[in-house]
């Protein structure tokens, strides 16, 4: 079977623009690129255009690419003050003289449309999901929708990204998974993809993972995002691996879509949040 992505993001944004309509205001969210990087700019679109389709007000703030630290700080301090923005997302990657980290600390936890925050993925680590990372999340509700047992399942990701692979090993852990975390050190990586029922690689490897290296009857999430000879591909060497799969995404197609979907959902969980904060 192959995992149709678009499918499920449409199913999400439905029920977000549900969930805007019965907050009776359309929630903002703002971005911040900082720089041209090309591929930024073009998930930027993708996400701003999800937006539109679903009821959030939506901006997105340009700075040049020599931009301070100070200074983007200051714009993230500017728009956590701001009660017509809910939620904020810092488009990452940011210029090599920027420390993620720190300007994703200065957004207020709130409002943090990424789950990046400290104060969310502590609450993520404790079992107390509230915004977390959209990839993660995405992956969680594909398998939820497809009825997969997550509870006693053996999980396996290939990359220990903050992105990605942390907090989906946390989100799995949460379900009750047995989680095992692969990445670019790890000695023999087939050893540990063929145990997997469920199988996510983020490692941005063009054909890492061949048909030897999963177990019949898995479920297979590829999140990478290549560009090979002008075309996108994933991480898993898709035509191969989908006879052995019992569910696969495809790339373009799959884990992209719940992403995006995810981050419309997140959004508005953080209006949700602040009205109840307000009524409290
Ligand atoms: P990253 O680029 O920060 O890190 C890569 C991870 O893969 C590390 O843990 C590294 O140790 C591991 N790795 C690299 N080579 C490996 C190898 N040969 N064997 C085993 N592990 C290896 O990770 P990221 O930011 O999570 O991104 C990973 C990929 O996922 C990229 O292609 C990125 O573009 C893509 N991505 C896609 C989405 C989406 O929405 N579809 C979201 C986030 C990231």
């Amino acid at each position: 079977m192959i995992i149709d992505g678009k499918a499920l993001a449409s199913d999400i944004e439905a029920e977000v623009r549900g969930r805007v309509e019965r907050l009776g205001f359309n929630p903002g969210l703002a971005t911040i690129l900082v720089g041209d990087n090309p591929a930024s700019q073009m998930y930027l679109r993708i996400k701003h255009a999800a937006c539109e389709r679903v009821g959030i007000r939506s901006e997105n703030i340009v700075l040049p690419g020599d931009t301070d630290e100070g200074t983007l700080i200051k714009t993230i301090m500017e728009l956590n003050c701001r009660e017509d923005v809910h939620a904020i997302l810092l488009q990452l990657p940011l210029p090599g003289h920027l420390d993620p980290r720190k300007a994703m600390m200065a957004i207020a936890p709130e409002k943090d449309a990424d789950g990046f925050h400290p104060e969310n993925m502590g609450a993520l680590l404790l079992g107390a999901e509230r915004l977390v990372p959209c990839t993660p999340r995405g992956i969680i509700y594909a398998l939820e929708r497809l009825g997969v047992k997550i509870e006693g399942a053996e999980a396996v990701i290939v990359g220990h990204s903050n992105v990605v692979g942390k907090p989906l090993a946390a989100m799995l852990l949460n379900r009750n998974a047995t989680v095992q975390v692969c990445h670019v050190y790890t000695k023999d990586l087939k050893e540990h993809t063929r145990d997997a029922e469920i199988l996510v690689v983020a490692a941005g490897v063009p054909g890492l993972i061949k048909a030897d290296m999963v177990r019949e009857g898995a479920y297979i999430f590829d999140v990478g995002i290549n560009r090979v000879d002008g075309k996108t591909v994933g991480d898993v060497d898709f035509d191969a691996v989908k006879e052995k799969a019992a569910g696969i995404t495809p790339v373009p197609g799959g884990v992209g879509p719940l992403t995006v979907a995810m981050l419309m959902s997140q959004t508005v969980m953080a209006a949700e949040l602040s009205l109840e904060r307000r009524r409290s």
